[in-house]
């Protein structure tokens, strides 16, 4: 059987993509279509170390697909449609329908529709990338992969808002969680890192991008994790807020009589780090903090301290931990973050190497506790698409031995 699987990955105005073999992860070509729909786009298309870019309007995902097909068919590979095994997609919110891998029909399709509520910025997005990519490989087996399916597991004590109960079985209104396929790619590398079986892995996760959440992982499986209904619960972000007080929303409406989309986008965008300093880049956050930038320095630590307060909740969720794990961009690349989270906790058994905590690579996953640490700390890059690609795969083969069509 073919390996070769084309991830999609469908935003509110961009598309990102990646041809590569599922079993590998090695990528044949990776790009990204920007700005649909504005005035004009970007065109991005890397293939053997090159990247070819292009500027023009995009009007729109269909064009957007076309452009990334016509892209490979100039600047190759030149997909051979035979050879693709899957289109694997992601999809940010399955709500409580889906725990595993979707491939794609109408009734799917419906059921991500009656989704669009759950996720109004993202799913319509990713919904038109399905529908655009049914109609340019039609032969080809479309997979829906779910940020959302991995926390499925989660107990109904972790997922429940102590709220009027009817919100949740009339409304949907429940802790979902996000970022799951890359909970799900970095736990199994941190298993195969620390030789255990993933079945046999307690593990708090650390993904720290623009986007942040953690999660506490027992056997493979999520038994909590930071952002709820949305993700905007939980750790602060580059620009979102992560966890407040839900009774400053009324005290904004009455007192300045902001209207709900008001508080919703500044929540959004203009909070986390952006909101505290200025910036949400952690790099220029970082420079400012060394240069002395005072309020840098606060969002360093409020960012930071959340971290390590959600490290501490879910130590106790978890009951044992073999390791914490830091993944992201932030998680990876910043050392300062994994001291100011991690440091001093030497009495729950996290003790840090100062020195392999600075000295990793980038790209490389790396052990950067000291080697008395009862729990271990590990930095391992996620690959979101190997890991779309790699259960689309195992979607598809599951489905051919099963005899679906
Ligand atoms: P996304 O959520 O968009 O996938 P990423 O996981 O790519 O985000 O992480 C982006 C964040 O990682 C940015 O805030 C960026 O500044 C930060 N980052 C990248 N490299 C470094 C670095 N060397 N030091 C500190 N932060 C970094």
């Amino acid at each position: 059987m073919t390996t070769q699987v084309l991830v999609l990955n469908a935003g509110s105005s961009s598309l990102k993509y990646r041809l590569l073999d599922g079993i590998t992860g090695v990528a044949e070509a990776t790009g990204s279509v920007e700005r649909i729909g504005e005035e004009s786009g970007r065109l991005t298309h890397s293939v053997d170390g090159r990247a070819h870019v292009e500027e023009r309007p995009v009007a729109d995902f269909e064009d957007a697909l076309r452009s990334t097909v016509e892209a490979f068919r100039q600047h190759g590979p030149a997909i051979d449609r035979d050879a693709l095994a899957a289109v694997g997609h992601r999809v940010v919110h399955g709500g409580s329908s889906f725990s595993e891998p979707a491939v794609v029909d109408d009734r799917v399709l419906a059921t991500l529709e009656d989704l669009v509520p759950l996720a109004p910025l993202h799913n319509p997005a990713n919904l038109e990338g399905l529908r655009v990519a049914r109609e340019l490989f039609p032969d080809v087996p479309q997979v829906a992969v779910f940020d959302t399916a991995f926390h499925q597991t989660m107990p109904e004590h972790a997922y429940t808002y102590a709220v009027p109960v009817a919100w949740r079985d009339e409304h949907r209104v429940r802790r979902y969680g996000f970022h799951g396929t890359s909970y799900a790619f970095v736990s199994r590398r941190a298993a195969e890192m620390l030789g255990r079986t993933v079945e046999d892995t307690n593990l708090i996760v650390l993904h720290l991008g623009n986007g942040a959440s953690a999660a506490a992982i027992r056997g493979g499986r999520s038994i909590d994790t930071s952002m709820g209904f949305t993700p905007l619960e939980g750790l602060v972000m580059g620009t979102r807020s992560g966890d407040i007080d839900p009774a400053i929303l009324g005290h904004l409406q009455r007192t300045l009589g902001w209207s709900l989309e008001d508080i919703d986008r500044a929540l959004t965008r203009e909070s986390g780090v952006l909101g505290l300093s200025g910036v949400n880049d952690f790099r220029v956050l970082e420079q400012r903090r060394e240069d002395g930038d005072a309020a840098a320095a606060l969002a360093f630590d409020v960012f930071a301290y959340r971290v390590r307060k959600y490290v501490g909740a879910y130590y106790a969720a978890l009951g044992e931990v073999h390791a914490v794990v830091c993944t992201g961009g932030v998680g990876q690349y910043s050392p300062d973050v994994r001291a100011a989270a991690l440091g001093g906790l030497d009495r729950l058994g996290i003790v840090l190497d100062p020195e392999r905590n600075v000295a990793v690579g980038r790209k490389e996953a790396a052990t950067v506790s000291a080697d008395g640490s009862d729990v271990a700390v590990l930095v391992v890059p996620t690959n979101e698409e190997w890991e779309i690609a790699r259960q689309a795969l195992a979607v598809v083969g599951e489905q051919d031995a099963s005899g679906g069509e």
